[in-house]
């Protein structure tokens, strides 16, 4: 049967990206989502309503071949019903595990992917324990729901437990050790459900306030790409996944540490729309609805810087020669991803002056 016809469960950047990789392949995507005013609304049709609403949910079904993912927050008990209705990829497996820091920890595990130390806290007392058990500086965070650095806290010394369980404390959290890395990285990559994988190359990625300021890519290391790639094709194979999966990683004394994965289109994949062949959000649609995935060859040396909080100025960056702008058409608040630009070919970063280049940029946004 051909797919082409694609749900997204919200309507955010990711997906507003997704809608427009879709049309030249001829493939249509619609949204459910809250907002009749969302980034992808702009640009595709939209159904409103509440994410986890069954009726809404069960309309979107409805009029799709198959259902995906801008937010993978969703719970697992209102994807069930769908399964019966249509095609659901990436799997509603995918999704749980990546909604639970501890669960998502334990699949790495499992698999023989390196974490952070770490424990499970759902009382003071357990965080008094664990930071004496695995060690500070560590981070306190909540399993569900964190995203952008939100929902954590960072405990640097003993004095500082009050402070974080006053923050964030309650439940549902988890305790990791402080990873004193070099270098943050991550990799995205395709499964069909033929079992087809393709790989971009690895990201150089830098946070601030836990929000990813800009990436770098390719970061060419062939030991670490190795390992990263060995590492995302299991977690694949072991969820039978269907779509784009990225893993985030702490580079600590050269291994990799696994951090997080998220279950579809990542930020740190945005450089690929103008710097690869095929983007990562082309190649999402290509898995999920059944197409030949498409090459992942980088075009040369990019860098992606994002645009938080408010635009910069437009007229500026496009005077620049090989930058491209994306506006997700949203409104300013503080913090808040808006858009962001990719450099190409930045021949800075040919001699690599890369990260400079990309410091200097983000001082201009
Ligand atoms: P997360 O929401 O887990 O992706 O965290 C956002 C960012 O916070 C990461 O990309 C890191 O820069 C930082 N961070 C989170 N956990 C740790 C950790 N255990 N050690 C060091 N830095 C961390």
């Amino acid at each position: 049967m051909k797919l082409s016809r694609v749900g997204i469960v919200g309507a955010g950047q990711l997906g507003r990206m997704l809608a427009l990789a879709g049309y030249p392949l001829g493939i249509n995507c619609v949204f459910l989502d809250r907002s009749a005013a969302a980034p992808a609304a702009q640009v595709a049709p939209i159904i409103t309503g509440e994410l986890e609403d069954a009726a809404q949910l069960t309309a979107l079904a409805a009029c799709s071949d198959v259902l995906t993912f801008d937010w993978e927050n969703i719970a697992g008990g209102a994807l069930a019903p769908l399964e019966k209705l249509t095609q659901v990829r990436p799997p509603r497996a995918a999704l749980e595990v990546s909604q639970d820091r501890l669960a998502e920890k334990a699949l790495f595990s499992r698999l023989r992917i390196p974490v952070a130390a770490h424990a499970a806290i759902d009382g003071k007392e357990q965080l008094v324990r664990a930071t004496r058990k695995l060690g500070l500086p560590g981070v306190l965070k909540t399993r569900r729901l964190g995203y952008d650095g939100k929902g954590q806290f960072l405990v640097r010394d003993a004095a500082h437990i009050d402070a974080a369980w006053a923050a964030i404390g309650g439940p549902g959290l988890i305790y990791e050790r402080f990873q004193e890395f070099s270098r943050e990285v991550s990799i995205v990559g395709a499964r069909s459900a033929a079992g087809q994988t393709v790989f971009y190359p690895l990201s150089a990625n830098v946070h601030g306030g836990g929000i990813l300021r800009y990436s770098i890519a390719p970061f060419t290391n062939r030991v670490l790409e190795h390992a990263a790639r060995t590492y995302l094709k299991r977690v694949m194979k072991s969820l039978s996944y269907v779509g784009v999966l990225a893993i985030e990683f702490f580079v600590v004394k050269g291994r990799l540490i696994a951090n997080e994965m998220a279950p579809r289109v990542h930020n740190s994949g945005h450089w690929t729309i103008e710097g690869c062949v095929t983007s990562q959000f082309e190649n999402h649609l290509r898995a999920i609805c059944d197409l030949p995935l498409g090459s992942t060859r980088a075009l040369g040396h990019t860098a992606m810087v994002n645009f938080l909080g408010a635009m910069p100025d437009r007229e500026r960056l496009l005077s620049m020669d090989g930058l491209a702008f994306h506006d997700y058409g949203k409104e300013p608040r503080p913090g808040r991803k808006l858009g962001h630009c990719t450099i190409l070919k930045c021949r800075a970063m040919e001699r690599n002056l890369a990260l400079a280049d990309a410091l200097k940029l983000i001082r201009w946004t």
